[in-house]
Formats: C-alpha cells, sequence, structure tokens
C-alpha cells in the first residue's frame, strides 16, 4: 500500500515552488520509510527546477540532503532499524553489479545511478525528494547519521558535504598542501571546514571580502576578493588544488593560473553553460582541469564519521517550507550563509 507524503514542488520550469501530494511506494523487503525530519536546499535543486540542466518531468519535488528517524524497515533490512537517525543524499540506486558500484563508486554507476528526484526509478515512476514528509528508500543508500552530529547541521552534508569531501580526499588534501576554495556558499564553507580538519593550509576566493570574517572562522588563513584584479597576480602559481564550486560560469583560465606545477583545479559547480579554457593555462606547470561528482555511499559514511569526529556541520539557516521560494532568490543573491534547511515538521 502506498502512502501520501505532503510536499512542495515546483509545478514547471521556473515556476515558484507549492504545496502537493505525492505518493510514497509501498516499503519493500529492502527498503525502509523515513520520517523526513530535515530537507537541504541545494543550488542543484534550483538549477534543476529553473531549467539550467534541460528539462525535466514537472511536477518536481527537489530535495537531496535528507535527515530523519526509521519509521519502518523491510522484512531483508539489516543495516538500519526503526528509530534510527538515518541520511539520503543525491542517489537512492544503481545497479549495484558494475565495476563501479562495486568499487564503491555509485554514483558513477555505468547503467546510470538513479537520483533522488526527477529519475526515473526502478519501478519505472519518478522520484521525489527531501521537500516532502517521508521518503521510501532502498536501505542500501541510506547513511547512518553519527551520534553527537547535530541533525540539522548535518543534512547538508549529504550533499554539500560529499561533493567537497571526495575531490579532497582523491586529490591528497592535508599537511603541506595549498588549498584554494572558490566561491564561499552551501558547497565552500563545508570545504573550507573539512580542508582545514584535514590539515591542509587552506585559502578561500570569493566574489568579495563581505565574508571575510567568516572565512577565517570556519578554518580558512586567507581570504582574497576575486574581483580585485590584484588577487590573480598576487596568488600566480600558489596552490596546489583548487576546489571551484561556483554555481556561474567563471573565467577559468584565469583561475588555472593560480596552481603551481602539477597543481590540480577541480570543478564541482555546474552551470548549464559551457566554460571556456586558453589551453596554454593548463600547459603551464603540468596542470590538471578535473571534475568531481558527490561520492559513493562507503565514502559518504566515511565523511559523515569524519565530520563527527572533527565536530564539523554546516552553518545554517533552519526556514519552514512555505519560505522556501525567498530562500531560492536568497541562494541565487548569493546571499545564503550557509545552507538553508526545511523543518519538514512545517510540512505536515
Ligand atoms: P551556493 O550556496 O549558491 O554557492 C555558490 C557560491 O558561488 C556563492 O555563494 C558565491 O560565493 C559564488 N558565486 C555565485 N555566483 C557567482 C558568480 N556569478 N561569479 C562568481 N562567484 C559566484 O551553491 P552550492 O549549493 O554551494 O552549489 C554550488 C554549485 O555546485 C552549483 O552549481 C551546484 O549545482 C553544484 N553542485 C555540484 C555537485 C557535484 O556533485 N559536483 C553537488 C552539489 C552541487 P561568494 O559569494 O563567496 O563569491
Ligand atoms: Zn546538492
Amino acid at each position: 500500500m502506498t502512502t501520501t507524503a505532503k510536499a512542495y514542488a515546483a509545478p514547471a520550469a521556473g515556476e515558484p515552488l507549492a504545496p502537493i501530494e505525492i505518493e510514497r511506494r509501498d516499503v519493500g523487503a529492502n527498503d525502509v520509510r523515513i520520517d523526513i525530519e530535515f530537507a537541504g536546499i541545494c543550488h542543484s535543486d534550483i538549477h534543476t527546477v529553473n531549467g539550467d540542466w534541460g528539462p525535466q518531468p514537472f511536477p518536481v519535488v527537489p530535495g537531496h540532503e535528507i535527515v530523519g528517524r526509521v519509521v519502518e524497515a523491510g522484512a531483508d533490512v539489516t543495516k538500519h532499524k526503526v528509530g534510527d537517525r538515518v541520511g539520503v543524499g543525491c542517489m537512492v540506486n544503481s545497479c549495484g553489479e558494475c565495476d563501479n558500484c562495486k568499487a564503491g563508486d555509485e554514483q558513477y554507476c555505468r547503467q546510470g545511478m538513479i537520483g533522488t528526484y526527477a529519475a526515473t526509478d526502478v519501478d519505472g515512476t519518478t522520484t521525489q525528494g527531501g521537500y516532502s514528509t517521508h521518503v521510501v528508500v532502498d536501505a542500501d543508500y541510506v547513511l547512518s547519521i553519527p551520534e553527537g552530529l547535530d541533525p540539522a547541521a548535518a543534512t547538508p552534508l549529504l550533499c554539500a558535504g560529499i561533493t567537497t569531501y571526495s575531490p579532497l580526499k582523491h586529490w591528497n588534501a592535508g599537511p603541506g598542501k595549498r588549498v584554494a576554495v572558490v566561491g564561499l556558499g552551501g558547497l565552500g564553507h563545508l570545504a573550507v571546514k573539512i580542508a582545514a580538519a584535514l590539515g591542509a593550509e587552506v585559502t578561500v576566493l570569493s566574489q568579495s571580502l563581505k565574508k571575510q570574517e567568516d572565512g577565517l572562522r570556519l578554518g580558512a588563513s586567507h581570504y582574497y576578493a576575486t574581483s580585485d584584479p590584484d588577487t590573480f597576480s598576487a596568488l600566480a602559481n600558489s596552490f596546489d588544488l583548487i576546489i571551484n564550486t561556483v554555481s556561474a560560469k567563471i573565467d577559468v583560465s584565469a583561475y588555472l593560473g593560480l596552481l603551481d606545477r602539477n597543481g590540480a583545479m577541480v570543478n564541482v559547480g555546474a552551470p548549464g553553460e559551457p566554460l571556456d579554457i586558453n589551453v596554454f593555462s593548463l600547459l603551464t606547470n603540468r596542470r590538471t582541469y578535473a571534475g568531481s561528482m558527490i561520492g559513493g555511499i562507503p565514502e559518504t559514511q566515511e565523511m559523515l564519521n569524519f565530520c563527527a569526529e572533527h565536530n564539523i556541520g554546516s552553518e545554517i539557516e533552519i526556514i519552514s517550507a512555505d519560505k522556501v521560494n525567498e530562500a531560492y532568490e536568497r541562494v541565487l543573491a548569493s546571499d545564503v550563509r550557509y545552507r538553508f534547511v526545511i523543518d519538514a515538521s512545517t510540512l505536515a
């Protein structure tokens, strides 16, 4: 028997979100039903509902940073039990059989991962995300929220946290590494916290110095405004790793010029339009320009445990569900410190 969830959905591209009721599938043998406590607002939600990434199966209930409690577990579920505090990120299933899935990189599943919303589920229905009262998910794609993490502050870790943790680990951020984070938003502020906790020397490259005090408090040692052209000459050839979290088109070549020999710039920001590169900015210093998409289930659990150990949560502003459209406007205006989280109890 399906259950009815209350939710907020975008009815069509670019239209404001509005209340809706959606059906959640019955709890299958390997599923859990989660009563949602908090859902984060990621800039990807906004790209999706605004049509930046192409046509979508509207209505779309966004939300891929989800924390709540297990209220029902299928007969075969051993990983989670009723009462556990759990999380769901950007993916709710994958083939589980291919080499990438077997390696724990389910986000790169060769059949394509199944996204938490606006994706075709295994039963042919369209997935609907976390701006809702409850959700039913295959237990293998559900994370454990460690004790000691505040549940609301942990919510953004499910996307923003893993998306920055994964490339920081892959490109060996740690002691002796000079890491720059471009954009101090949802992803950027967690990149700063995580990179600092890994022992790297962190620099924030933000459009202005407005958030400098915050950046230093979050763990950065240096903070520069990219609106100041002197920044690019002062910092030439001075980073080992740059994590670009910007949601819009930037002059990639100018940032590549900041990399030292063998340095890498990793794009996690996902603007819809193509970015231009002057190849000479890559040839110099044998630089790498790369990308990275979220992270697999094992690494997401590792990240949550790391954050619990290092007392890392997101800086959040908790809102009621009816403020979601206002929050979207503020994210688009870079006016977020540093993640909006919907209190899902305001949906009921
Ligand atoms: P966000 O909170 O809006 O942060 C983006 C930051 O980028 C802003 O706070 C701002 O920082 C900077 N920025 C915005 N517009 C800019 C512009 N025109 N020029 C220069 N800087 C600008 O967004 P988010 O949730 O962190 O997401 C960031 C991007 O990552 C989005 O494109 C999102 O879709 C993508 N994403 C990718 C993945 C993945 O798997 N790769 C996962 C999640 C999100 P300052 O004010 O400090 O300049
Ligand atoms: Zn996201």
